[in-house]
């Protein structure tokens, strides 16, 4: 039986105000059957949290962000203030996605500011960890994974999910063993048990309706990340569906 399952979509950069009208109320009316064993999380564009906030008022649907800034406010042009996200009732903000790794340049240092500055906010930091096929195919992803969870923790962390995204399974319907999963799951959880109260550990990276449930319940994970499959509404109902009324 699975139980109280993270589900985070990531929409990305993708759907408008009309999209997210219909998709959210897809989601509502899936989330107030009985039986749930999911906590479902929507994490849209930045420009759509106002009023995704307004939709999911009087929902059990949570809201978080796909990225905030390092620090609370200043000349930073261009930029979004956690502040402001958690008045708008953000709670979970992914944090280091390898999007944004590639195409805005953030490394692990600013990353580990981001993380600390979404803790200090009593919000939920959702750090994303994996690597690249390369490193894979030279075995040393275990090592590049302990690095990457050592740099980007700070010493003071009271709860973290650790999204695990092999850079070569994000959109690409290639997905890493069970036992792959259950490798960098148990190597994330023995290294920051020891320090952290709260932690949690996903799976992303070519999630469908398909291969969902299995992932889930094999792997014995706590949740998952879902791009692609997250913005298509039938995608997303069924692996909700499959997961909720296990
Ligand atoms: C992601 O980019 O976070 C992701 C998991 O993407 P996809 O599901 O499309 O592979």
């Amino acid at each position: 039986m699975l139980k109280n399952k993270l589900i985070v979509s990531n929409w990305k950069m993708n759907l408008d105000f009309i999209d997210t009208k219909s998709l959210l109320s897809k989601l509502i009316k899936i989330s107030k059957k009985k039986n749930q064993n999911v906590i479902n999380v929507v994490c849209p564009q930045n420009l759509l949290i106002p009023i995704a906030n307004k939709l999911l008022k009087s929902s059990n649907i949570i809201l978080g962000a796909q990225d905030c800034h390092e620090k609370e406010s200043g000349a930073y042009t261009g930029n979004s203030s956690i502040v402001l996200l958690k008045k708008l009732n953000c709670k979970y903000i992914i944090i280091g996605h390898s999007e944004r790794r590639l195409y805005n340049k953030e490394e692990n240092k600013l990353i580990k500011k981001k993380v600390e500055i979404v803790n200090r906010h009593k919000l939920t930091p959702i750090l994303c960890v994996g690597e690249e096929l390369e490193i894979r195919k030279k075995s040393d992803h275990k090592n590049f994974i302990i690095d990457q969870l050592k740099k980007c923790i700070p010493k003071e962390c009271e709860k973290i999910v650790v999204a695990y995204e092999p850079i070569w399974a994000i959109g690409s319907g290639l997905t890493p063993s069970i036992n792959d999963i259950r490798e960098i799951h148990e190597i994330t959880v023995n290294l920051l048990l020891k320090k952290i109260k709260s932690v949690k550990f996903l799976y992303g990276g070519s999630v469908n309706s398909k291969n969902s449930k299995n992932i889930i319940s094999e792997s014995q994970i706590d949740g998952l990340l879902i791009g692609g499959a997250s913005i298509k509404s039938e995608e997303i109902t069924k692996i909700l569906c499959q997961i909720n009324f296990d």
